[in-house]
């Protein structure tokens, strides 16, 4: 990994102005968030900026107002969560730089925070343009970024910001960031990865970087239909993508070559109609399904060699469910494995790192989350670091 520094290698920082890229796009219903998690995550940054007597200014995005001020899109509307969580009023201010922000940091005294309005607002955000940046970094004296899941994207707030200040890690990107390391980037070995989800189609580039740098590539989900179908198993009415069948075949010649091994399911959960419980369902070997039947999970000898799979391994990068999870008893093959994880996990012997919007949801359901090493949540950025892609934020913290 590229080294970067952290909060570590600040030095003196009383009186001084941080600029802190947060991630607050919080999901809203009735103009208050449904979960603060985003909020929780950089609470010990701004925290520990503001009580070494920093004047902390927020900075961050909120929703998609593509350039230009809208009412419903202020960051002023997650005010009021973000003063709960951290226990302390901020003060909002209306702009990203200019007098109305020289003014706002006259008034916050040493160890108050602000938050500035949505970065988005302006096109100089997503353009990345350097006199944007510029404008910005004209009121801080130092720029921290706490947002790996916006760390994807090349924007002002989130890459150039860094080669105009000098530039810190938060905590929670600092967190992220060895996490991620000890998973693929300098893994122990053996390294089992578990790919599911819905599509082969969304996850190429993660399928393709996998098999150059793992042991044991474990495929469930609709995925392995696909990689089933490729191998000429009749998957029945399955969520399948059989126009990929000679992707999948070369991803698998590739691992042959690179000594990876791919497990797919050699039993499997189906039923004729996708609902919970439905009259229909029973498990059956791969080579069984029937024309009007769906694979809805992988079945429960799947799950057991799977199991035996992850005991001889040192560490596990998870994305992707194993079946269809929202919908009993399609979550077995998912919960059954997460909690082997997440109990060789404890008792010391993997590494165990996830991420991905659906994986969160099906970690937190299997109730294994605290039990993982770490669990990402930053969404895209953490499927393109599973595409083995420089992330432009981070790249540019290290530069
Ligand atoms: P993530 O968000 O973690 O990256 P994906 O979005 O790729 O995961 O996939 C999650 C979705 O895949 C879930 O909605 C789940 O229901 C679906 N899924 C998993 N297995 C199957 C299956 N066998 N058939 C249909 N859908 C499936
Ligand atoms: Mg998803």
């Amino acid at each position: 990994m590229a080294k970067f520094k952290t909060l570590d290698d600040l030095g003196e920082i009383a009186g001084k102005v941080a600029l802190v890229r947060v991630d607050l796009n919080l999901p809203m219903k009735d103009g208050r968030a449904t979960d603060v998690t985003r909020v929780q995550a950089s609470m010990p940054t701004i925290l520990e900026l503001a009580d070494a007597g920093a004047k902390v200014l927020l900075l961050a995005h909120f929703g998609r107002p593509k350039g230009a001020r809208h009412s419903t899109m202020s960051t002023s509307f997650v005010q009021g969560d973000v003063e709960r969580v951290l226990g302390r009023e901020i003060m909002f201010i209306p702009e990203v730089m200019g007098p109305v922000v020289e003014q706002s940091i006259g008034i916050l005294r040493d160890g108050d925070i602000g938050l500035l309005d949505n970065v988005r607002f302006w096109p100089g955000e997503e353009a990345n343009d350097p006199a944007f940046a510029k404008g910005i970094a004209a009121h801080g004296d130092f720029y921290v970024n706490d947002a790996f899941s916006a760390a994807h994207r090349a924007h002002a707030s989130t890459e150039g910001l860094a080669h105009l200040l000098p530039a810190y890690a938060g905590r929670a990107m600092e967190k992220e960031l060895t996490a991620l390391d000890k998973a693929l980037g300098n893994p122990e070995a053996p390294v089992a990865a578990v790919v599911g989800g819905a599509k082969v189609s969304t996850k190429l580039d993660v399928l393709e970087n996998l098999v150059g740098r793992v042991q044991h590539l474990i495929i469930g989900g609709g995925m392995a239909n696909t990689f089933l179908a490729a191998r000429g198993v009749d998957v029945g009415k399955s969520l399948c993508e059989h126009d990929l069948a000679a992707t999948a075949n070369a991803i698998m010649d590739k691992a042959d070559h690179a000594g990876c091994t791919v497990h797919l399911p050699y039993d499997v959960v189906v039923a004729k109609e996708f609902a919970a419980n439905p009259p229909s369902l029973r498990t059956c070997n791969v080579h069984e399904v029937a024309e009007d039947e769906m694979i809805l999970d992988i079945g429960p000898q799947a799950t057991e060699a799977l199991a035996d799979v992850l005991k001889t391994c040192r560490t596990l990068v998870w994305n992707g469910p194993l079946g269809a999870f929202e919908t009993e008893p399609f979550d077995t093959a998912t919960v059954a494995l997460a909690k082997t994880a997440a109990a060789l996990t404890q008792d010391g012997s993997l590494t165990s790192v996830a991420g991905g919007g659906d994986t969160v949801a099906a970690l937190n359901h299997a109730g294994v989350t605290e039990d993982f090493t770490y669990v990402s949540t930053a969404g895209g950025a953490f499927l393109e670091w599973m595409e083995g892609k420089e992330l432009p934020g981070v790249a540019a913290l290290s530069a």
